[in-house]
């Protein structure tokens, strides 16, 4: 099989996995001749089916000894299967880069022989780019759960960023639909680099002089929709991750159906916005000061996909209405729908100077069509009637549109499928 034929099998197998965007590192490595990730950094777009397009997305191989049920590149799944050699990832890195396809490598596996073996060879193409290559560029490795110590500290002195895929939200999923991945194992793995980065972290502060170890922190992915398991118990275990592991980002990537799929799983993709809710409320988690077990307002354990979960939150919550703008601490501020964290900060700001009114809020370009009915301004007080009002929800909730007859008409039009 030639190195083309091979690139668009692997290249296609690792569409799935939607941790690799990330912000890259502050410069490039010293005495680098190539590659750089200095400036503005790396900057990423995503294709609609998560593909991160400007690295270089491959898998090592799509050959793999166990048998995750939600995965195309089970042992028992009848796909094409290929495999690179180390030789093959550095030159095809070094040859997309020059010719500017990319600005770096996100390189995962599926497991051969054994944990070790796999994180081994990933560690070895990345090795090879920066030791032979002097590749500055940015490095995403896929750590593999259940390798060696020593093994994920190589890979991390020469990757950018390493992730541990969680993959199911609950060790009950993953007992049932891939019960050869041992929740034990995954987060040994996110331990061991978190206490080196940790390591790294506290020498550089001393002032020692130490060798680079994933400046980029680490990553998971989380799959959803592929079991039953509701909103609540994802963002619990993304606050889990984000308060042990310390992990930079938890992706959030919607099931894809597969074919010859097990019968326990969906035989369709959950609704893309249910994916777009989880990211909303993990940021409200990250940077907002939400709890995971307060974002989910609906009974049955879900976010609302019609609004955002903050303003869902706003409404669950009327009581706490309107907050008044001029005196509430931060962490209130924080809470209003339709003002984010920056002009929170600037409210701050303005409020020692002079009292806040409306026309303030919206030279700060609020969302004041969200924001009004919940905050007080000395030139603004919402009725509580207007809080109270049964109907208030509905003011919120997307208009609703006229759906075309014939869809593939669009799509003829603008050549979108
Ligand atoms: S270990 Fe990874 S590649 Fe292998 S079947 Fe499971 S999810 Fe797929």
């Amino acid at each position: 099989m030639d190195i083309q034929e091979k690139l668009s099998i692997l290249a296609d197998a690792a569409k799935y996995d939607a941790s690799c965007a990330s912000s890259g590192s502050k410069g490039t490595r010293a005495g680098s001749r190539l590659g750089s990730t200095e400036g503005m950094g790396i900057c990423h777009s995503y294709t609609p089916d998560g593909r991160c397009v400007s690295l270089l997305k491959i898998l090592l191989t799509n050959y793999c000894i166990y048998d995750c049920q939600y995965c195309v590149n089970r042992v028992t799944s009848e796909t094409r299967r290929a495999r690179f050699t180390v030789d093959e990832i550095v030159r095809l890195t070094i040859e997309f880069y020059q010719r500017n396809y990319i600005e770096g490598l996100f390189l995962s596996s599926g497991i051969i022989q054994n944990p070790d073996y796999t994180m081994e060879q990933l560690a070895l193409v990345a090795k090879s780019l920066r030791v032979e290559h002097q590749f500055g560029g940015y490095i995403h490795l896929k750590s593999i759960p259940g390798a060696s110590e020593n093994l994920l500290e190589e890979a991390g002195r020469w990757a950018d960023r390493l992730s541990v895929n969680i993959e199911l939200p609950t060790p009950a999923d993953l007992q049932a639909l891939a019960p050869e991945k041992k929740p034990p194992e995954i987060t040994d793995a996110m331990d061991a680099i978190k206490q080196r980065l940790d390591q790294y972290q506290s020498d550089r502060q001393a002032g020692f002089k130490v060798a680079r170890f994933a400046p980029a922190g680490q990553s998971t992915q989380m799959i959803v929709g592929a079991t039953a398991t509701p909103d609540l118990e994802i963002l619990k275990t993304a606050s889990g991750l984000y308060n042990q592991q310390k992990l930079r980002r938890v992706y959030y990537s919607a099931y894809s159906p597969i074919p010859h799929a097990d019968a326990r799983l969906p035989g369709m993709s959950p609704p893309l916005v249910r994916e777009h809710r989880l990211y909303q409320a993990d940021w409200l988690m990250r940077f907002y000061g939400f709890g995971s077990s307060e974002l989910v307002a609906e009974s049955d354990g879900n976010l609302s996909l019609e609004i955002d979960p903050k303003l869902a939150w706003a409404l669950a919550h009327r009581e706490m209405f309107p907050i008044d703008v001029n005196r509430a601490e931060r962490e209130m501020l924080l809470r209003i729908p339709g003002i984010g964290a920056r002009n929170v900060d600037r409210i701050l700001r303005l409020r020692r100077h002079h009292a806040i009114r409306v026309s303030d809020l919206k030279k700060l370009r609020v969302a004041w069509n969200r924001t009004a009915s919940f905050v007080q301004t000395i030139d603004h007080n919402p009725a509580l009637k207007q809080l109270d009002a049964q109907g208030l929800k509905d003011r919120f909730k997307p208009r609703e549109k006229q759906l075309l007859l014939f869809d593939t008409g669009q799509s003829a039009l603008d050549g979108e499928f």
